[in-house]
């Protein structure tokens, strides 16, 4: 928990990214967990992925941005992304992951509207795409803002997807509102450092209140995404679908490139539908930095890749 706390902590220092993100050998950790830098590095991971019976959603990485031109080429690359699945016959199995945060959310007065203005443009090109978006969840100063642009997106594209972290003492709650036929609902831990005031802290309360969760998604209408590497989950989440009655089609698991690659590949070969969150970018220092976060073993890794080339 303190070397959780601590590389989270880290992720928004500006001084350690510089030093680690020019690190000789830093790229061998980062194209372990993300597809590379370019388009066609997301694409070749998509079609090998799904090549392999996986289906996929894109992150073009990205956070946190304060610049209105730099969130509108954000929302572009994932126009242009949309685009080449299609062009490529990649979707309807592929769909793209976006964070409000790196379209405008945070920008002061309007970010909300500028975000949710971009959200409607990558829907909307998702939609031609014959594609969806799901739009991931951040720290919980912006979950009620994620959920009502959640909310007018759904209005269009009643496809679009949200995520619900179990950590949050609230998310029982709008797990519950959020149950209802046609609804894309990814159920996760959470992946930030959240207060005592609004989060469990203790792993035993996040699990219980993840299969808590689990449970009201199945009891409800729509189409729960059920996004963990833990063992013990996956197997409650295997026995809970067939106790609710569900049918293989009407939920799925997913997890994150590059982790946990057989469970990806047993869970598939049971028959399930296994979806990879495949990242691609240039900005990917805070996605690696909350990976090494969730497991001291990846710290490791990345500091032997970059020791190893000294
Ligand atoms: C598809 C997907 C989308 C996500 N989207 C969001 C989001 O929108 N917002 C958000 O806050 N969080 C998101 N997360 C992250 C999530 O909240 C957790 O931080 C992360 O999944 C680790 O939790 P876990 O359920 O795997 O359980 P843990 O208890 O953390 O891990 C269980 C086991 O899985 C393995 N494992 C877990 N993580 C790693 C890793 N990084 N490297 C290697 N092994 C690992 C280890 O063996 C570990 O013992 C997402 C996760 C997934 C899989």
């Amino acid at each position: 928990m303190i070397v959780r706390g601590a590389l989270l902590a880290l992720a928004g220092g500006q001084k350690v990214k510089h030093v680690v993100t020019s690190a000789p050998g830093i790229g061998d950790i980062v194209t372990r967990f993300a597809a590379g830098e370019s388009d066609d590095d997301a694409l070749r991971a998509t079609s090998d992925l799904q090549d392999e019976g996986f289906d996929v959603t894109l992150d073009y990485l990205g956070e946190d941005t304060l610049d209105r031109a730099q969130a509108g080429l954000t929302a572009g690359a994932y126009v242009r992304i949309l685009h080449r699945l299609a062009d490529a016959g990649l979707t309807p199995r592929t769909e793209v992951s976006v964070k409000l945060s790196a379209i405008g959310q945070a920008l002061p007065g309007e970010g909300v509207a500028l975000a949710t203005d971009n959200a409607m443009a990558i829907c909307a090109a998702a939609d031609e795409a014959g594609s969806t978006v799901t739009l991931d969840m951040e720290d919980h100063t912006t979950t009620d803002l994620t959920l009502q642009t959640l909310a007018e997106l759904r209005k269009e594209y009643p496809a679009t997807g949200a995520v619900l972290q179990s950590y949050l003492h609230r998310t029982e709650g709008d797990c519950r509102d959020l149950a209802a036929a046609g609804s894309r609902i990814r159920l996760c831990k959470g992946a930030y450092r959240e207060p005592e005031s609004v989060a469990y802290q203790n792993r035993a309360d996040i699990d219980r209140s993840y299969v808590r969760c689990m449970k009201i998604l199945l009891g409800g209408g729509g189409y729960p995404m059920f996004a963990t590497h833990d063992d013990r989950l996956i197997t409650i989440g295997e026995a809970l679908t067939r106790r609710y009655g569900r049918s293989r089609d009407s939920y799925e698991f997913q997890m994150l490139y590059g982790v946990r690659r057989e469970e990806q590949r047993r869970l598939l070969a049971a028959g399930e539908s296994v979806r990879v969150y495949v990242p691609y970018g240039t900005e990917w220092y805070g996605y690696l930095v909350r990976r090494m976060a969730e497991r001291p073993a990846n710290l490791s890794l990345g500091l032997r890749a970059i020791l190893d080339h000294q």
